[in-house]
């Protein structure tokens, strides 16, 4: 969510450069941005809207070759998303760019005004600058002025400053929103994540809440908030910078979805090259009675998919929480319960909060997450990793495979560690998981069929996705996707559910999706597929193909391979996202950057 990139180093054609660096950050959603650039004079240009009204307004502005400057992407949290809103603010000798939310922003705006200061914008973060400019007519040091700033802020905040007494050096500091350190030989860099430094270098610093960073052409220093030098380990990216263009593919989801076989495979060699690497490759789960699974979205949704395979195939009791409500609810756990918090981005800030609340209450927590030291993955007890790479459309395909991938070798290895399963059974299956990643090529073979079946949908006013079991779990799944990219109203019920109120609403040639996988629950889901029918219902069926004779209803059918019960969600869901996909492009929608959505959503 929103973004922010700062450099400092060589001279160049840095309006160039930002805006590049910029763009790698459009992903994570936003909804105005601007730029600062130093080259003689501080520079500031700021739009409304898409990064390209920002360049077209530079195109018209003369900026020289600077050696600093900082830009920012906005999604406005205070104050309407307009020009004068956006980033950068400036007020006195202070330039910064802030992401995230400063809660008691209209306390010190107010002693602020009384000191004389005047705003322009409704934002809490030209607040910031005020309040860092005041701070500084007493505190002459740069760095003592920022330890004295965030000892006044309180909310989330990664901040990029310019000091106009101060040209040389590029400072930054950050709480709950992410903040990274680029290293290059000639500049260095602040972002946000990953993406925005990959065009400069591989080799990136995580920073730390409450830590400074004072960065120069040629030296980066890091401080905690007493202004003691911290000693950071430099790390290395190991995501391919492919990871982040659309190698021919005409959207990042289609390219991510296309991604699904090969990160899956990665997934396999890494835990289950044989049945003892899943063994000793995940934590000893056995002393838990009781699993409490926290995630928001997508995440979630893998979550439901944990619960049905956990408690059947594990026999432990699962719950699974949104983190929003898990953070301010009473939670039922003691030091048998294990939380599992699932973030692709490991930076989602409902779920930062939610791991801290029960961190402090000493639960014991493992985080399934993909970016690599994030948040989430440095604060958990245990982590484990999915490994999806770098996914740049808002909308979750592969980093949602892989959470339930994750999941579903969690169950195995409770189930083996719990004898539920032997190790004859245990060997079976995982052969069989490692036929997946070729079963999914297969399905994307056949995108003609979605294709087909998205033009039947795309003018729905409402789908229905329905489904009993773990194939609920999947319908909440596809039904989120249709609604975050194609802006269909759509739910997903358990298929028993329907007749106590909500079948109510269909007539006429309503739309409902039937997800049928699971025999044992067939005939029940069958029944009530009947049931829509004869309220008029159009039904689109995704099944397997030891099902498909069962129904003789008229129907659309996609048919995956059957395969074990446990691994079957894997191919349940990869029609529903290429269903989903085809739809938004049929309605041209902006299917990578949804209207209002961000990728990671960095706040409350
Ligand atoms: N709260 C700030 C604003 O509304 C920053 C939002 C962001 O993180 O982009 O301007």
């Amino acid at each position: 969510m929103c973004g922010i990139v700062g450099y400092i180093g060589e001279k160049c054609n840095l309006k160039r450069v930002l805006i590049n660096d910029l763009k790698t950050l459009e992903y994570r959603g936003y909804d105005s941005s601007g730029i600062a650039i130093y080259d003689g004079n501080m520079k500031i240009v700021k739009s409304k809207g898409k990064i390209a009204y920002l360049e077209e307004q530079l195109e018209s502005i003369k900026i020289n070759d600077s050696n600093i400057g900082i830009a920012h992407t906005r999604w406005a949290t205070h104050g309407e998303a307009n020009d004068v809103n956006s980033h950068p603010h400036r007020i006195g000798c202070v330039t910064l760019v802030h992401n995230g939310i400063i809660e008691n922003y209209s306390e010190l705006k107010n002693n602020l005004i009384n000191k004389g200061y005047v705003f322009v914008s409704s934002t809490d973060s030209e607040v910031v600058s005020a309040l860092l400019d005041d701070i500084k007519k007493s505190e002459h040091d740069n760095l003592k002025a920022i330890s004295k700033l965030i000892k006044m802020l309180e909310g989330s905040y990664a901040l990029g400053i310019i000091f106009d007494d101060d040209y040389e050096h590029l400072y930054a500091v950050k709480k709950d929103s992410p903040l990274i350190v680029g290293l290059c030989d000639n500049c260095n860099l602040i972002a946000s994540d990953i993406a925005a430094i990959m065009d400069h270098t591989k080799k990136y610093m995580l920073i730390n809440d409450f830590e400074i960073v004072k960065l120069s052409k040629n030296e980066v220093q890091v401080f905690n908030s007493e202004l003691s030098l911290v000693n950071k380990d430099v790390l290395e990216v190991s995501w391919d910078i492919n990871h982040a263009k659309k190698n021919g593919y005409s959207h990042f989801m289609l390219k991510e979805i296309h991604d699904e076989p090969n990160v899956l495979r990665d997934t396999i060699i890494e835990y289950i090259k044989d049945t003892d690497t899943l063994v000793n490759k995940m934590p000893d789960f056995s002393k838990y009675n009781k699993i409490h699974i926290v995630a928001c979205g997508s995440a979630m949704y893998a979550g439901m998919v944990g619960k049905y395979i956990i408690e059947e195939y594990a026999n432990i009791e699962v719950s699974v929480e949104l983190a929003s409500e898990y953070r301010y609810k009473k939670n039922f756990y003691d030091h048998n319960t294990l939380v599992i918090f699932i973030s692709q981005s490991g930076e989602t800030a409902d779920t930062i909060a939610a791991l801290r609340k029960v961190k402090k209450d000493n639960i014991d927590t493992l985080a399934i997450v993909n970016v690599v030291g994030s948040t989430i993955a440095r604060e958990a007890d245990r982590v484990l990793y999915i490994r999806a790479g770098m996914e740049i459309a808002v909308a979750t395909t592969k980093a949602y495979l892989l959470q339930v991938a994750m999941l579903i070798l969690i169950t195995l290895n409770i189930a083996y560690a719990n004898k539920k399963l032997n190790r004859d059974e245990l060997d079976k299956i995982l052969v069989e998981f490692g036929t997946i990643p070729n079963a999914i090529k297969d399905i994307l073979d056949r995108k003609e069929e979605c294709f087909d079946i998205a033009k039947t949908l795309y003018k729905s006013k409402d789908i229905f996705y329905i489904g009993r079991g773990i194939d609920y779990a999947l319908c909440m799944e596809g039904s989120l996707k249709i609604k975050e990219i194609a802006y269909i109203h759509s739910e997903a019920y358990p298929a028993g559910e329907l007749k106590h109120g909500s079948i109510s609403l269909i007539e006429d040639k309503t739309n409902v999706v039937g997800i049928v996988s699971k025999e044992l629950l067939s005939s029940k889901t069958l029944s009530n597929i009947e049931e829509v029918i004869a309220r008029g219902a159009v039904i689109t069926l995704v099944t397997t193909d030891d099902l498909e004779d069962n129904f003789s209803f008229p129907c659309q059918k996609f048919v995956v391979k059957k395969v074990n019960d446990i691994i079957q969600p894997l191919l349940i869901v990869v029609p529903l996202q290429l269903i989903a996909f085809e739809v938004a492009r049929i309605k041209g929608c902006d299917i990578d950057k949804p209207r209002n959505l961000a990728k990671s959503v960095t706040v409350e």
